[in-house]
């Protein structure tokens, strides 16, 4: 038996002012065949899984690329089609094969195309024929097209947001794969339409419960694997929203029902999902009397993340005209102050400009007398497994002692150990600013002694009724109160 895999993976938010290219892809994580580190990155758990299995039970698995690229704005053209390609070719060198399992995020958008990860599964599927099993794994903030459904056999979403469980959900993937083409199992699956765009996070109710119950219903009664695509509202494409799909043992009409069961109680879930998202001036009136510390104040909107440049000054600009004492905030990307700031040297203090570069809403830059107080060639950050590359780092510190991680590679905040790689205690501060929407919460909890979520305005469409959506011309929650009665 052989098995081909690869990943080619970003997200892209169409409305940033940032755009992606090879760089970008070669900067965040970039690994040809047979070069996939011993550890898995997001959206290629599938190498690590399948490299184990193949060792355990016998069988080939021939490595193609595996790629990712930090969330930004629209690809590059010749960008996408020349990973595809490259990932196309080492597949045709690799044929005859049994199956192919991809690590993919789904919500990768470039110039000419809306639905790329469609568009690479036809492709492996025109390669390998209808009788060669397809699977692929998925980031749940996708988008599901007719396209990539029907060219797959296999699909499995991550279920967790924060997504700790993307080990999880690429061995499930490798698992189905494989036992279809024993024979074992003959996946039949099935797709429900939500019409919703909603933030969804997992660590908290109604979704938590609702998780809990799909993954004790896999397994049971012909139920093979049940995922929710949670969509990408900055990914202006047709089929943006939320989805459920199911996949059976062969049970066409216990997949439909149950797709459309689990959907219809998602759809009711609308409106109560997110924790309390705050204004600016809100959070800044609350933050003096929060007496357990350190107290974690999240940017939900400029999350480089959801694909935006992560450079917003809005927030640290009214926190320097506060009087709050014993701040950090980790991190607002720049590479060219951090450039400045490495030639200044450490214990360096200087004039510097830093922040709000690269859009007209996400604020000014700050103008401030800083003191370089550690420089950090390459540095990182965890995301459970992973590590997760910040770029060569500078730490600064303000005039009121206010300290501000300025980095190199855009990444959202995952973890404190952000913070500790740059020598700050992150235990030790009174108020931790952060960038992030949810992320963040598995590693920041455990130390937090409270966690706000600020709505801060900026490039991020935030509002799907006002983000004028080009391409979505399904009725939509919340663009219409009642999308069903509205189809009916
Ligand atoms: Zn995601």
């Amino acid at each position: 038996m052989r098995i081909f895999c690869a990943s080619i993976a970003t997200e892209t938010n169409t409305f940033s002012p940032l755009r992606t290219d090879i760089s970008d892809f070669r900067e965040s994580f970039y690994a040809g065949p047979g070069d996939h580190p011993e550890t898995p990155t997001l959206c290629s758990a599938v190498f690590t899984v399948a490299r184990a299995r193949a060792k355990a039970e016998g069988w080939e698995l021939v490595e193609g690329t595996a790629t990712w690229a930090e969330p930004g704005g629209i690809v590059n053209r010749d960008t996408y089609e020349y990973l595809r390609d490259e990932v196309l070719a080492q597949l045709k060198a690799a044929m005859p094969v049994d199956g192919v399992v991809l690590g993919l995020h789904g919500a990768m958008v470039a110039q000419d195309y809306l639905d790329c990860e469609g568009d690479l599964l036809q492709s492996v599927r025109d390669i390998v024929g209808p009788d060669v099993v397809i699977g692929a794994s998925f980031d749940p903030h996708s988008h599901l097209s007719a396209k990539r459904f029907n060219a797959a056999d296999v699909l499995v979403a991550f279920k967790e947001f924060p997504h700790t469980d993307f080990v999880e959900a690429g061995a499930a993937t490798v698992d189905l794969v494989l036992r279809t083409i024993r024979g074992e199992i003959k996946p039949v699956k099935a797709a429900f339409d939500c019409k919703m765009i909603e933030v969804l996070p997992t660590s908290r109710e109604p979704m938590r419960s609702f998780v809990d119950r799909i993954k004790a219903m896999e397994g049971h009664d012909g139920i093979l694997s049940v995922s929710v695509i949670h969509g990408f509202m900055a990914g202006d494409v047709p089929e943006i929203g939320s989805h459920v799909i199911v996949i059976t043992d062969n049970k066409a009409g216990l997949a439909a029902q149950t797709a459309k069961d689990l959907g219809m109680e998602l759809f009711g879930f609308r409106g109560t999902t997110r924790p309390d998202f705050i204004t600016p001036d809100q959070a800044m009136a609350k933050l003096p009397d929060i007496i357990a510390t350190p107290v974690v104040i999240t940017d939900v909107w400029d999350n480089p993340g959801g694909g935006v440049p992560g450079d917003s000054t809005i927030l640290l600009r009214k926190v320097m005209n506060s009087g709050l004492q014993n701040y950090a905030f980790g991190t607002i990307w720049d590479p060219m102050a951090v450039r400045i700031c490495f030639s200044a040297g450490e214990g360096g203090v200087l004039p510097l400009r830093f922040g709000g570069k690269t859009s007209s809403t996400g604020g000014a830059p700050v103008d401030a007398v800083v003191r370089v107080k550690k420089l950090q060639r390459n540095s990182w950050q965890s995301f459970g497994d992973s590590i997760v590359p910040l770029g060569d780092c500078a730490l600064i510190e303000l005039p009121d002692g206010g300290e501000v991680i300025l980095n190199s590679n855009r990444a959202q905040s995952f973890d404190p150990d952000l913070f500790a790689n740059m020598g700050v205690d992150p235990k030790a501060k009174n108020y931790l600013f952060i960038k992030s929407t949810n992320h963040f919460y598995d590693a920041f909890a455990k130390i937090a002694g409270e966690i706000i979520y600020v709505n801060v305005q900026g490039p991020y469409p935030s509002d799907p009724k006002t983000n004028g959506y080009k391409h979505l011309t399904r009725k939509v929650w919340p663009i219409v109160d009642d999308p069903f009665a509205a189809a009916s």
